[in-house]
């Protein structure tokens, strides 16, 4: 391509609240890095903290600094040592830039690794025209998964991780936390065989939005006990499998509450702080947790791709549409928590 020298992005320019739209130089790339021209971006929860500048923005993200994560785009430039890739491929990525020498990623667990660094919030990310990304964290794209879809598999992949966490054929899930990602994990429960799948909230617009996009119970407990909900099911005992995607305290202990002996627990939400628990419950219960982070590379990328190209249908979750000049209105609608996923167009 004749390569242009700047490009539009979305930046952190100064520690404060906002984003601005800055013209930076396009990325240089190196031997083993592919250039992407963007098309779509999903905003994420961590964009909002990155935008209202949180003390874990403040902590974590330097400035000036290039955000977002999700992306969908097209390579247009490729090192001289990448392969397996070619130019006008369309793609999306993992945006967690891996180290090579830690015991995890030396085992293959490349998601465990404790030198992650992410694009977006540590690295150059992708609210730009274009991303400089290692080839390693290319995921291309089929033709049946458009951009739109592209720009979402990040979150889609951290629901997919989390519901993926344990068996749930015929099993009885319930997930706390009616957000985009939780919504999706409710809609892949489904798919790969939950019997039953509850999800829980307290805003009604979320659960609303949930039923449309997969076929779950939806339960505001602000209104209705979901102690009352289990028998209503003809279930026997409770919950055999509790996907937590809120970081609600209650919630949580909502979910204990109502796990049945032997239930397992993936806990994705991440609480506020300190988040006292019931462990004696967790204990007499017997009950597995395990802690999510992230998607596994390159595992999750490819069962979600394979569930998308056959009938895993998540295209409702979006409801907000804007070009990347209305980017305000993208974030005001999101940050006002009126949305599921916003996805801005870069073309
Ligand atoms: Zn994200």
């Amino acid at each position: 391509m004749t390569r242009p020298n700047e490009m539009r992005a979305l930046a952190k320019t100064e520690p404060a609240e906002g984003l601005d739209m800055i013209r930076a130089p396009v990325p240089e790339i190196s031997h083993d890095d592919v250039l992407i021209r963007i098309n779509k971006t999903g905003i994420c929860g961590t964009d909002i903290h990155i935008w209202n500048w949180d003390d874990w923005a403040q902590r974590t993200v330097p400035v000036p600094l290039i955000t977002g994560h999700e992306f969908a785009g097209e390579i247009v430039e490729m090192g001289r040592d990448v392969e397996g890739l070619s130019l006008g491929q369309r793609c999306s990525g993992e945006g967690h830039l891996i180290g090579k020498t830690s015991r995890q990623s030396r085992a293959g667990k490349f998601h465990l690794d404790p030198e992650t660094r992410g694009i977006g919030v540590n690295e150059q990310g992708a609210f730009a025209e274009y991303l400089r990304l290692p080839a390693f964290n290319v995921v291309p794209l089929p033709d049946s998964i458009d951009d739109e879809i592209g720009a979402i598999l990040d979150p889609l992949g951290n629901a997919v991780h989390t519901a993926l966490s344990f068996d749930l054929v015929g099993e009885d899930v319930l997930v706390t936390g009616a957000g985009p990602i939780g919504i999706m994990a409710a809609a892949v429960a489904r798919h790969v065989g939950a019997r039953h799948v509850v999800i829980t909230d307290v805003n009604a617009d979320r659960l609303a939005l949930a039923a449309r996009v997969a076929d779950v119970v939806p339960v505001n407990v602000a209104e209705e006990d979901l102690a009352a909900v289990i028998p209503s099911l003809k279930m026997k005992q409770g919950f055999d499998v509790g996907l937590e995607m809120s970081g609600n305290q209650a919630a949580l202990d909502q979910m204990v509450e109502t796990m049945t002996m032997g239930g397992r627990i993936a806990l994705l939400g991440i609480p506020p702080g300190k988040s006292p628990v019931d462990w004696s419950r967790i204990v007499f219960k017997a009950i597995t947790i395990k802690g999510v982070y992230g998607r596994e590379i390159f595992e999750t990328w490819y069962k979600m791709i394979a569930m998308l190209e056959n009938g895993l249908d998540v295209r409702a979750v979006i409801t907000h549409r804007f070009s990347v000049d209305d980017f305000r209105r993208g974030f005001d609608e999101m940050r006002a928590g009126h949305t599921g996923k916003v996805v801005l167009d870069w073309t």
